[in-house]
């Protein structure tokens, strides 16, 4: 089963449950691929702290003009739907930072002046966690170069590599864009973590319409359920959404979290948490 772990904000507490449910499932004897694809700040790894078993450069495929061929017809300009090239009177310009690596232009050039080169957006990261009892837990992230923009290639390396598995985690970037949506698409179930907070509703709401445009199942998780006002629950209730785990703002977790210590691991009482959670979402 996969199931990813989104939401429409940063720090909602996406980590703490895509840790959580690792940590817990693995604890009980399931093989867990856990995905960290929030490629522009990873952080997965400060909780799971893996042993790395490989890094990988990721790349996305650019092309280069053979100026001997070129004969600056301009089709290469017209064909690119990301105004990544430029034909100027004498030469051709590629901004390889917008290039998507499509290949258009490559396809369509009348004289095969086009070829590919790899350029280097990041890493990928495997590695099996180290944690006390926990010895089928495999994470994967990406680490995506400082300045570079293109991240869903990058997530799509980290999805493509999970192994197999009993249960597949994704801990998706948050946001509602592209780089979320290559995170959570074929997912088996999306779980959003939001918090009774007027923008936590909002940035929901945006959530919700992304998910259910993907046509895909969804269910709610409340951080920090104790503060805040009702109207998460109410817009939930309107919308015939499940709120499958309420967490309450317990300073111990808090403090867990930013020692870099997964909750269910310091905190025997959330194991059962996250086990209720993962029959929830089964059942759902
Ligand atoms: S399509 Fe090919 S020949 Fe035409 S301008 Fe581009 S690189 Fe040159
Ligand atoms: S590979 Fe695609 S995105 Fe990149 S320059 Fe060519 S047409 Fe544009």
């Amino acid at each position: 089963m996969i199931i990813a772990i989104a939401s429409g904000k940063g720090g909602t507490g996406k980590t703490t449950v895509a840790t959580g449910l690792a940590y817990t499932l693995a604890r009980d004897g399931r093989r867990v691929e856990l995905l960290d694809c929030d490629v522009e700040e990873p952080n997965a790894h400060l909780f799971v702290r893996p042993q790395s078993d490989c890094t990988e450069p990721v790349g996305v495929p650019v092309p280069r003009v053979d100026a001997e061929k070129c004969t600056n017809c301009g089709l290469c300009s017209e064909v690119c739907q990301f105004n990544a090239v430029a034909c100027l009177p004498d030469r051709v310009v590629i901004a390889d930072e917008l290039c998507h690596g499509c290949g258009a232009c490559v396809h369509f050039c009348p004289v095969q002046a086009m070829t590919e080169t790899d350029r280097n957006i990041g890493v990928l990261e495997s590695g099996r966690s180290t944690l006390d009892g926990v010895n089928k837990l495999h994470l994967r992230y990406g680490r995506l170069r400082i300045g570079e923009a293109m991240a869903v290639p990058l997530i799509r390396a980290v999805r493509r590599a999970a192994g197999p598995c009993d249960v597949t985690l994704i801990d998706a970037p948050p946001g509602t864009s592209c780089p979320v949506i290559a995170a959570v698409k074929g997912a088996d179930f999306v779980l959003l973590v939001t918090e009774p907070t007027p923008f936590g509703l909002n940035d929901l709401q945006l959530a919700v319409e992304m998910v259910r445009a993907l046509e895909l199942p969804l269910a709610v998780v409340v951080n920090r359920s104790t503060v805040g006002d009702r109207a998460v629950w109410d817009y939930c209730r309107n919308e015939n959404i499940d709120i499958l785990l309420e967490i309450p703002d317990d300073r111990r977790i808090a403090e867990a979290y930013s020692r870099g210590l997964i909750a269910a691991e310091v905190l025997p009482q959330y194991a059962q948490t996250f086990r209720d959670l993962y029959l929830g979402i089964r059942d759902s």
